[in-house]
């Protein structure tokens, strides 16, 4: 990576405090921290950034799939299956050890032992409770789900003091403030500043590398609480800005923001600039490499954001920045979302009826269900929604006014490109490459970037790689990566 984005002039600031363009807060993803490997490979990296005069601090997920088996934990203590759930916690508690007892040895070693037996008693100890009680509340789910991070940042600390760099774990529930909307809190972010302005920056002046778990915070009264699935982008995002680090960097498993999700698609290309907005629209609309929330904190004090490969640091990954560079081709990015259902409201009555959206509206509002598309006519208004928790309440209110039909397992497609504005012919580019698919709902966003349309689950593979292959047989060399095209073809 170039050291270009250091200090560079920032767009639409909004800030009233100084930049600290050395300070860079990196966070790693499950996969960056899955095994000894992986932990020696991120230590490298920070030790780089070091090297070069940068002051890290340092966010770290729950080694890979671990949220995931916590999840599980909590599930089996929950249906009363105490075995079953201790079990998984003594799978997780063996893989923890081992990996330590690679990474670490003498007093380090024996220190990060005791504490990883002291959590995995405690987390014993809750399972057994949940099993006791036969019942799992949103906050006890947080609660077992919050060992994933807490462990993997203090053996990444310790790690990093191992390797002469200081490493300092800091407890990330005692920075990030939330609210108690259990399992997807959300950030409160001026007690989130003043903490780690309290906390963390005077490590960082002392020489040290501070280490976080991501995705943890914890109400002002002290309960813990998580950020939503992935949330450990967001944790960095709201570090960096709290901080007002001279950059954020999200290191992954790819070597970017790619052209779409290359695991549906191996053609998909690297981005190699892309403007906030586009990225948060990617984000929300379902590139899992970035979580939807990340973008806002980084983009209000308008810090570049990055997005790398830890398990291949050369490459220069993805600048999210505030102005993206004119592309020639229209889109940037295919996003793909699974797992959402329609609810179509229909009802003669809503000819020429006042508030009458309104009313359909307050139903999900009430419900705090979050609606992805809408689309109306005369007599009826089509809604896509991606939480399903809460659709018998509101197919039973619905069903006081219209009637209401569900349709599930569809997915919604989103093309982002800033430079859609203003070209004509795009949608019939798009709704003839995919022509063989039944499309059901269309929408431009009315932030002119993005055109998304709701398709079968089962068509998404197919609709992306046609849409990829119409839109990036022949990419703009400027915005895309096209080496990696040209090794592919010579190979
Ligand atoms: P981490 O554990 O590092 O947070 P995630 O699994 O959350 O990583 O996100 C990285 C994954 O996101 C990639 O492995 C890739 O399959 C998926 N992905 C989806 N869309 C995109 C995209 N447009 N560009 C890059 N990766 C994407
Ligand atoms: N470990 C959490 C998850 O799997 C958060 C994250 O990885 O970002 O959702
Ligand atoms: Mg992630």
């Amino acid at each position: 990576m170039s050291e270009a984005h250091r200090g560079e002039k920032r767009v639409g600031e909004t800030v009233t405090g100084e930049i600290r363009p050395s300070l860079v807060v990196m966070k790693f993803g499950g996969t960056s921290v899955e095994d000894a490997k992986a932990m020696l490979r991120t230590a490298a990296i920070v030790r780089g950034r070091r090297e070069r005069g940068l002051k890290p601090v340092v966010v770290v997920s729950a080694m890979a799939k671990v949220t995931d088996q916590l999840l599980a934990a909590a599930a089996a203590a929950g249906r009363g299956d105490k075995n079953g759930a201790l079990a998984i916690a003594s799978r997780l508690r063996n893989r923890h050890l081992d990996t330590a007892a690679e990474l670490l040895c003498g007093d380090l070693f024996t220190e990060i032992r005791a504490a990883i037996c002291k959590r995995f008693d405690a987390l014993d100890d809750l399972l057994r409770g949940i099993a006791a009680v036969g019942e799992l509340t949103p906050r006890t789910t947080d609660k077992v789900m919050s060992y994933g991070e807490r462990i993997s940042s203090q053996m990444v600390a310790a790690v990093f003091a191992q390797h002469d760099m200081n490493g300092m774990h800091v407890d990330a529930r005692k920075c990030i403030v939330t609210d108690d909307h259990f399992g997807k809190a959300a950030a409160q972010e001026a007690a989130i500043e003043a903490k780690l302005t309290e906390m963390v920056l005077p490590l960082v002046e002392a020489g040290h590398t501070p280490v976080l778990g991501g995705f943890i915070g914890s109400t002002v009264e002290g309960i813990t609480t998580t950020l939503g699935r992935g949330g450990s982008d967001y944790t960095a995002a709201l570090v960096g800005g709290g901080l007002r680090a001279g950059a954020i960097e999200i290191w992954t498993d790819v070597n970017g923001i790619m052209t779409t999700d290359p695991r549906i698609c191996p053609d998909a290309l690297r981005v190699k600039t892309i403007s906030f907005e586009e990225a948060a629209e990617l984000a929300y609309f379902g590139a899992k490499v970035l979580h939807p929330a990340t973008i806002l904190p980084a983009m209000q004090k308008s810090i570049p954001v990055w997005v790398l490969n830890s398990r291949n640091a050369e490459n220069e990954g993805t600048r999210i920045t505030a102005m993206a560079p004119p592309c020639a081709s229209p889109f940037k990015c295919i996003a793909a979302k699974k797992r959402l259902t329609i609810i179509d409201v229909v009802a003669s009555r809503m000819l020429m009826s006042h508030g009458y959206l309104k009313d359909v509206f307050d139903v999900f509002d009430k419900y705090h269900c979050v609606i992805d598309m809408v689309s109306t006519s005369e007599v009826s208004i089509s809604v896509t929604v991606d939480s399903n928790e809460r659709l018998p309440e509101i197919c039973a209110e619905l069903s006081k006014m219209a009637d209401v039909k569900l349709e599930g397992h569809k997915a919604l497609i989103c093309m982002v490109g800033e430079d859609i504005r203003g070209r004509s012919g795009i949608s019939g580019r798009v709704f003839s490459a995919i022509r063989h698919v039944n499309v059901r709902m269309i929408s431009q966003g009315a932030s002119e970037i993005n055109m998304s349309f709701m398709i079968e689950e089962s068509d998404v593979d197919e609709a992306v790689r046609s849409l990829h292959a119409e839109f990036f047989q022949d990419p703009d060399p400027t915005v895309f990566d096209t080496d990696a095209r040209v090794v592919a073809a010579k190979a």
